[in-house]
Formats: C-alpha cells, sequence, structure tokens
C-alpha cells in the first residue's frame, strides 16, 4: 500500500480504512458508519450494585481505546452509556433477585442510595484508567416513559403480551432470534444456560420480560406506574430505549462485554429492529474476559479487586490500562500480580525514555507522517494495540529521528494510548512518591531493628516496579530502572 494512501486514509477520517471485528457477522470487516463521518457508539454500563471489578474495567478499557481510535482518525463520535440501577436480576434473564434489591439488604441502604455510591466508585475507577465519560450518560430510572412508549407498540404489534400480569417479548415472531450467536439455538434452550428457567406465563421458554408487574418479588422497591399496572422494566429495554432515545434509529456501534452477546444483546437486537422495523446497529463489539489465575473474575468470588484495590498497594492504575493494551481486546488475558509487576516495571521505563528524549531540531513531518501512518494501520486492524505499542518504541529506538519529531509522536500517540506519557515523564508523580518515600523509611526502621531480610525485601519489592534504591553516606535516594 503506497503511504501516499495511507495518510489520505487518516486525513479523509471515515476513509473506511478501519476495520473492525463484527460479532454479528462473525468477520473482521471495513467499518463504514450509517452517516459518513459521525460515529454512533453504545456501551453497556455497570450495574450499580457493587463496586466494578478490574474485570469489568478492562471491558471499558477496550471502548475507550475503540472511542479515542475513532477519534483519532477524525471521525464525529457520540457516546452513550446506561447505568443500570434497576431491572437487573441475578441471572442477567429473568430468574433470580433484582441486583438493586439484594445490594439494598445486604448494606440496609435504599436502592438509590445503592445506585450513587456505587456510580460514584464506578466513575471514580473508570477515570484512574483514563477512560474518556461517553458524551451521554443516563441512569436506567431516568427513562422509564421510553421503554413504556416502546413496549406499547410492541404489544399493539403483536411482538409482545401480557401474561401473567408480566409483559413478555414473544421470540418466534422473529425469523431471526438467534442472529448474534450463530444461530446455536440448541446452547440456549431452558435448562442449557443459567438463567433461562421455566416460566407457565410464557409462549416460549426463551420470550423474555419486559416489564414486570407481578413477579416474585412482592415488595420490590422501585415501582412505576404502567398501563399494565404499577411494576418496573426489564433490564434489556433499558438498553435498546436509551440508545433510540439519544443516539437516534441507526445505531454504528454497539459494546460490551462477551457474556452480554446472549441473552442481553440478542433480545436488545430482537426488541428494537421489532420497534423500528428496520435494522438497527451494524457493528456488534464485544471484549473478552479478563481471568484471574482460578478463572473468570467474579464478585462473588469474596473480595472485590478493584483499581482502588491495586493503586491502595501501590500500583499506578494506568499500569494496569498499560498491561490491558499489551494484550488483544478479543484475547482472554490472566491477571497476575507478576504481571502487574512487569507492567509497571515496563511502563516506568518507558516513561523514563521519554523523559530523556532530549527536545532538539524541528518537526520532521515526512517522518513524522511516515510513522503515525504505521501506528494508525495497526490500530485500523481490529485495534492491534500491542502492535501500535511497538511502533511507539520504534520511534524511541530511531536514532536517525530527532528529539522534537519523536516528542510530537509520542505526544500523538498517547491521544490513543492514554498513559500520561509525556506528561507523567517530566516528574514521579506525587502518590508514586510518597509510596516511594514511605518505603523508603520502613526501611530504614527494619534496618536499624536488624531485620536484614524485610530491608531486602522491601528492596525488591521496589525493584519489582521499576525502582532502584540508591544508598548514599546522606541516606536513601532512588531512580526509576
Ligand atoms: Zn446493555
Amino acid at each position: 500500500m503506497c503511504l501516499f494512501f495511507l495518510f489520505c486514509g487518516i486525513l479523509l477520517a471515515g476513509g473506511d480504512r478501519m476495520k473492525l471485528y463484527n460479532t454479528l457477522s462473525r468477520q473482521v470487516e471495513e467499518f463504514k458508519p450509517h452517516e459518513e463521518g459521525k460515529v454512533k457508539f453504545y456501551t453497556c454500563g455497570p450495574t450499580v450494585y457493587h463496586y466494578a471489578h478490574i474485570g469489568n474495567i478492562r471491558n471499558y478499557i477496550g471502548h475507550d481505546i475503540l472511542d479515542k481510535t475513532l477519534r483519532y482518525l477524525g471521525y464525529e463520535v457520540t457516546r452513550c452509556m446506561n447505568i443500570t440501577d434497576v431491572g437487573h436480576l441475578t441471572s442477567d434473564s429473568d430468574s433470580g433477585e433484582d441486583k438493586m434489591s439484594l445490594a439494598s439488604k445486604r448494606e440496609h441502604k435504599s436502592a438509590m442510595e445503592i445506585a450513587d455510591f456505587y456510580t460514584k466508585a464506578f466513575f471514580d475507577d473508570f477515570l484512574k484508567v483514563n477512560c474518556k465519560k461517553p458524551e451521554i450518560v443516563s441512569p436506567a430510572t431516568s427513562n422509564i416513559d421510553m421503554y413504556i412508549k416502546m413496549i406499547e407498540k410492541l404489544i399493539a404489534e403483536e411482538y409482545a403480551y401480557i401474561s401473567g400480569g408480566n409483559v413478555y417479548f414473544d421470540i418466534s415472531k422473529l425469523d431471526d432470534y438467534y442472529v448474534l450467536t450463530n444461530h446455536q439455538e440448541d446452547q440456549m434452550v431452558v435448562g442449557a444456560r443459567e438463567g433461562v428457567e421455566e416460566d407457565d406465563n410464557k409462549r416460549n421458554q426463551a420470550d423474555f420480560a419486559l416489564w414486570f408487574t407481578t413477579s416474585k418479588f412482592e415488595n420490590h422497591e422501585l415501582l412505576w406506574d404502567s398501563p399494565w399496572g404499577k411494576g418496573y422494566p426489564g433490564w434489556h429495554i433499558e438498553c435498546s430505549g436509551i440508545s433510540i432515545k439519544y443516539l437516534g434509529e441507526y445505531l454504528d456501534i454497539h459494546g460490551g462485554g462477551v457474556d452480554n452477546i446472549f441473552p442481553h444483546h440478542t433480545n436488545e437486537i430482537a426488541q428494537s429492529e421489532a420497534y423500528l422495523g428496520h435494522p438497527w446497529c451494524h457493528y456488534w463489539f464485544h471484549n473478552e474476559h479478563l481471568l484471574d489465575e482460578s478463572g473468570k473474575m467474579s464478585k462473588s468470588k469474596g473480595g472485590i479487586l478493584t483499581v482502588s484495590v491495586l493503586e491502595e498497594k501501590g500500583y499506578d492504575p494506568l499500569a494496569f490500562r498499560f498491561m490491558c493494551l499489551g494484550s488483544h481486546y478479543r484475547r482472554q488475558l490472566v491477571f497476575s500480580y507478576d504481571a502487574l509487576d512487569q507492567a509497571q516495571k515496563t511502563l516506568n521505563k518507558l516513561r523514563n525514555k521519554v523523559n530523556n528524549i532530549v527536545v532538539e531540531g524541528e518537526v520532521d513531518s515526512a517522518k513524522f507522517d511516515l510513522y503515525n501512518a504505521k501506528f494508525v494501520q495497526e490500530l485500523e486492524n481490529d485495534l492491534n494495540t500491542a502492535n501500535s505499542l511497538s511502533v511507539l518504541y520504534e520511534v524511541l529506538k530511531d536514532k536517525e529521528l530527532n528529539g522534537a519529531t519523536k516528542l510530537e509522536l509520542i505526544k500523538s500517540f498517547d491521544k490513543v494510548f492514554d498513559l500520561n506519557l509525556v506528561k507523567e515523564a517530566n516528574s514521579v508523580d506525587s502518590d508514586l512518591e510518597s509510596y516511594i518515600l514511605e518505603k523508603i523509611e520502613e526501611r530504614k526502621e527494619a534496618k536499624a531493628n536488624k531485620d536484614y531480610a524485610l530491608a531486602d525485601s522491601i528492596r525488591d519489592e521496589l525493584v519489582a516496579k521499576g525502582i532502584k534504591l540508591i544508598d548514599t553516606k546522606d541516606g536513601t535516594t532512588y531512580e526509576l530502572i
């Protein structure tokens, strides 16, 4: 491919060069938004009944990289995310208890107090890993009118029916309900999947609830008037309703974790397309799981490992982001502290290298364009973040490239990576510094107590994080290695 055309692709932004894996077609496709140059992008937000663990956050980092890549390519992106504060049952389907009610009982607070607390905690961690807040963030409980409007139309057009007091979507009305799951209907039947349970009110066992009026939770705290009686919406209708309300009838990208493919996104497609009467979203973007050494991360496994917990342990939250960027978003990634130590160390070294760039000369625009084209090409290849990081290392190693060009390229790449490569490069950030000083003090005390094993382990802990202690006659100092 001639470089001229590569560069034109970037300039034209929307030059239709981005390639993205689409779960719907099960292949990597050229990205073409509905309206040229503009992208409507929806991300399924958190259910705010508990802290988001780092596996949840990995998913949002994947979405953030896609968002920033599209902007880097020049697209005008409008992104929307919901906050689920009602209706998400423990099974992801129509069985189990509402997660918010469960949390209310657990913490003796109202559902709204729970929602406020965990929404704030979520965004604290989300921002710590430099994820950009979507333009539109909307709680499920703020859009009840929209769900009622949709359900009324679905009933009028006989896609939905009232049974046993609840409103259900009739999946037999569609030719292709299982379109997102490669038609593996047999794997989705009752009993084969957690969450699809026998319900005598349903015409087909895979039908799903749009609105609950009578349910097994008689004292459900959040209830709204509806044409079918007091009740609350099912989880799936929230995302369809919020997306159509804020982003319109044609959505370009809808994203979530792979566990959202069924039933959540399958049901979203069913009800949205039945409501709109035409295809709704073209590209379905799914991030793979973060595993811990014993398997998939989950909130039920005892202590919840959050970004804030990592920070309390002395890690820079961006070391976790860096670790995620080293792996492809469609591959499972195994979290371990050894891997995070390595990521922290490598990030420190990288920042140190950037810090040591001697800014001289003028920016060489031909070389800038050449490297930028390579960087873009890797991102356009279904977001190959690991290879785009390799381009950054190539820039650093290039002896022919002057300092001004190097720094300009790194600043530019960091619009997507968002690892504070330049901002942090000139100084050790204050949190890291106070952590190091604390460790130096602990080590000094250990030595005074003749506990040399402890003193050595503190030194090794710092080395693992890329920090080398230097003992001098005036005390201990440090440098980043
Ligand atoms: Zn959703």
